[in-house]
């Protein structure tokens, strides 16, 4: 029995509590690591970290979510609103854990659909 509380302790509790919550409320899934699917666009590829399990009217979704900061990499398009200008499906709010900052931050996961569509606009 381990006497105190490790920070990993804490933020695994959270990533856990974050990942059940998501999931009621938007029916999103998260991914380990290694696990999803790789999203390719022009020469970026990038980890499936959220999977979108709703039904936005036409079934089962399906698609891998990307992270605002995913987002912006493979467009390469960072904008104070978002790197996505007008997405088609639901934007779905989450807080991720930010290694840079050292904490949670509220993030917004868009779907790779969209983010392919902002692709190809910027890039023609
Ligand atoms: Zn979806």
């Amino acid at each position: 029995m381990r006497a105190t509380i490790t920070l990993n302790d804490l933020i695994e509790t959270r990533l856990a509590e974050i990942a059940e919550d998501v999931w009621k409320r938007h029916r999103v899934l998260r991914v380990n690591h290694g696990d999803g699917r790789v999203v390719q666009l022009g020469t970026a590829a990038i980890w499936e970290l959220w999977s979108c399990r709703a039904n936005h009217g036409s079934g089962l979704c399906g698609e891998p979510l990307l992270t605002a900061t995913q987002a912006s990499s493979l467009t390469g398009m960072p904008r104070e609103d978002g790197p996505v200008e007008n997405p088609a499906l639901p934007v779905i709010e989450v807080e991720l854990l930010d290694s840079g900052v050292g904490g949670f931050l509220i993030d917004d996961l868009f779907h790779a659909s969209d983010v392919r569509a902002e692709f190809r606009k910027v890039n023609g």
